[in-house]
């Protein structure tokens, strides 16, 4: 329906961003060039101080468009970084895909978000078209647990309606729920010994640390719930009985209630390990972010849906096993969906985006526009 995007603007963007080095806390060179491309189309940019406060090279940027017409304005958002490896990105278009050369991700999450917003706004400006206030917000260190997004005011955005670019699957998908985290960190006690001429005074915080992950509930627990441990570490010579151990673990729900309730059960098992072996444990939890579900009858659910079926996308509701920077802007009182963009295999060196998704990814975007314009 919106046939003046150019496509090969559109594609030329997106892999002018993918090359552009910005892995978590070091946007700058990300940050500088879209500040540049997004003052050019009329925004006024912001930037604030998260890059400080995280030890990052730039903050989250925040740019406003005011509108041509009447209508309630509307938040977008997609964050700067990307996972690593993700600097030296060689994009380029192979058959029907853009694809990395295999050494890196690509980065079409969230470039894909990006470049979409760059070419939709640029439609609405060279055809002239009336739009309401668009405010977009761009953060940092989106895939260190939302660490950007965290640190962002929201009380400066006055949309009440957003929508996140941030999620693979096929564009016309609407993630409608996302887990809250929870993060720990146990470090198990024992007492070292010579292991070989007085192994019975020493207690192996290694066989206790051991005892516990055997007795825990891992992985997948139920249809909302996981739980995994990502690191375990105790280093020294082998004639050393090893007094510390520690682990690193996540438990995610889509119940708030399951993730606390998990997170104790696995906190037990390591208690009742580390009593047994007559050592200790001191285990710390941080939440990383918190659940959020929307109704499919709230506003941008039902403007997201609205602009899908207007370009001729199935829709199709889903929930996440995956935080995003939603969860802060919803937590904060910011209704916002996350909308999927098309690219696949995400993480991964394999990443890649069907060129025929980014032309409709911003399709969609212009749509929702659309919808947002009193008429
Ligand atoms: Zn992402």
């Amino acid at each position: 329906m919106h046939h003046m995007i150019d496509h090969n603007r559109l594609f030329t963007t997106f892999m002018e961003l993918c090359a552009i080095d910005s892995e978590p806390t070091r946007e700058r060179l990300m940050a500088d060039r879209l500040t540049e491309m997004l003052a050019t189309l009329g925004f006024v940019v912001s930037e604030d101080d998260t890059g400080k406060k995280i030890g990052g090279s730039a903050g989250n940027l925040y740019a406003r468009l005011e509108g041509t017409a009447a209508g309630e304005a509307l938040l977008f958002s997609c964050h700067m970084d990307r996972v690593v490896p993700g600097v030296n990105v060689k994009p380029r278009i192979e058959g029907d895909y853009i694809v990395s050369d295999g050494t890196t991700v690509l980065g079409a999450d969230d470039a894909s978000g990006l470049a979409a917003l760059l070419e939709g706004i640029t439609v609405l400006k060279q055809t002239g078209k009336a739009h309401p206030t668009i405010e977009l917000v761009l953060t940092v260190a989106e895939e260190l647990s939302l660490v950007g997004s965290r640190h962002f005011d929201t009380t400066q955005v006055t949309s009440r309606t957003g929508f996140v670019l941030d999620a693979g699957g096929n564009v016309g998908e609407i993630v409608l729920q996302a887990p809250e985290h929870i993060k720990f960190k146990a470090v198990f006690h024992g007492r070292s010994a010579h292991a070989g001429f007085a192994p019975e005074q020493g207690i192996s915080a290694i066989q206790i640390a051991a005892t516990a992950i055997s007795r825990m509930g891992l992985l997948r627990i139920d249809a909302e719930t996981t739980a995994n441990i990502g690191s375990i570490s105790a280093i020294g010579p082998t004639n050393i009985v090893q007094d510390r151990c520690e682990l690193q673990g996540e438990v995610r729900s889509l119940v708030p209630e399951k993730v606390r309730s998990h997170m104790a059960s696995l906190s037990k098992v390591m208690q009742s390990a580390a009593a047994e072996y007559a050592g200790s444990v001191t285990i710390e939890t941080v939440t990383s972010y918190q659940a959020y579900q929307l109704r499919e009858d709230s506003e941008p659910v039902c403007r997201a849906a609205r602009a899908a079926a207007d370009i001729g996308v199935p829709v199709c509701y889903k929930a996440t096993g995956g935080g995003s920077d939603a969860n802060y802007f919803n937590i904060r009182g910011l209704p916002t969906v996350v909308l999927s963009c098309g690219y696949e295999k995400v993480h991964t060196t394999a990443e890649r985006i069907p060129l025929k998704q980014l032309v409709l990814l911003t399709d969609w975007v212009l749509a929702i526009i659309d919808n947002g314009v009193d008429s």
